[in-house]
């Protein structure tokens, strides 16, 4: 069985402040979550003070984003050994704003993904397509060539080390969510993709459907049998919101 996951991408948002009023809203709840792995992905700079104040909780701490080389002269990024030194178990990577406005391509977000796992934390990879490749009925050729890009460089079994998300672009921050069926049938091809080369593989690793979720939409999405979880935008500052849609993962 796999364990479901939801995680808070809190994006460019925050200060030290709404910070703390959002952990102290979540911790209070935690204890109303009773399957998920809860983990919360703040901006870099806030990685250190948010790992203190989640001492003890059990709620597991990501980065946005990783820089795929060990060190050097990168100005403005941060490696893997940086995020492990803070205790930073996820790292998310191709997210669709790092591929659309940072133009992140498949090879290096598959770089990130070995780089992140190479250092023992777990790469939240991200795969979706935007509305124009939906409407041309090419979803299924997009996800591929960005799955396939990362089991060209680490193998198949590599996927189990870390996490998929599906995250369609054109549902994510626009209020419209994937209907449950539409995400499930993404989430089947993905695991059956995977299953083609190694089983074991596909029923291990967990899937995370993101786009819009909310605590109203949450339960019908997760009771999908292959969504594990959500990686979770806008609604993850909101401390209730967030702890309904944990709630939901069961
Ligand atoms: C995201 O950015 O990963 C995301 C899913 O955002 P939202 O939940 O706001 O759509």
């Amino acid at each position: 069985m796999r364990q479901p996951l939801v995680a808070g991408n809190w994006k460019m948002n925050g200060s030290t402040e709404s910070i703390k009023l959002l952990l102290d809203g979540i911790k209070k709840s935690l204890d109303t979550v009773s399957k998920a792995e809860v983990v919360v992905c703040p901006p870099y700079i806030y990685i250190p003070e948010v790992q203190a104040q989640l001492a003890g909780t059990g709620i597991s701490l990501g980065a946005q984003n990783v820089n795929e080389h060990e060190s050097g002269a990168y100005t403005g990024e941060i490696s893997t050994s940086m995020l492990w030194d803070f205790q930073c178990h996820y790292a998310i990577v191709g997210h669709s704003e790092r591929r659309s406005i940072y133009g992140e391509d498949d090879a290096r977000v598959a770089a990130k993904f070995a780089a992140a796992r190479a250092a023992g934390i777990k790469p939240v990879l991200c795969v979706g397509e935007v509305l124009e490749e939906r409407e041309q009925g090419v979803t299924e050729d997009v996800v591929a060539r960005q799955l396939d890009a990362v089991i060209s460089l680490e193998g198949v079994e590599a996927l189990a080390d870390g996490v998929i998300a599906y995250e369609p672009v054109w549902a994510i921050g626009t209020g419209k969510t994937a209907s449950p069926e539409q995400a499930q049938d993404v989430h089947n091809f993905i695991r059956n993709r995977i299953s083609r080369q190694s089983a074991a593989t596909a029923e291990k690793v967990q899937i995370l459907y993101g786009g819009s979720v909310k605590g109203a939409n949450a339960p019908e999405l997760f009771a999908m049998p292959d969504i594990d979880g959500g990686l979770i935008g806008g609604a993850s500052l909101d401390a209730d919101e967030f702890i309904s849609i944990c709630q939901a993962a069961v």
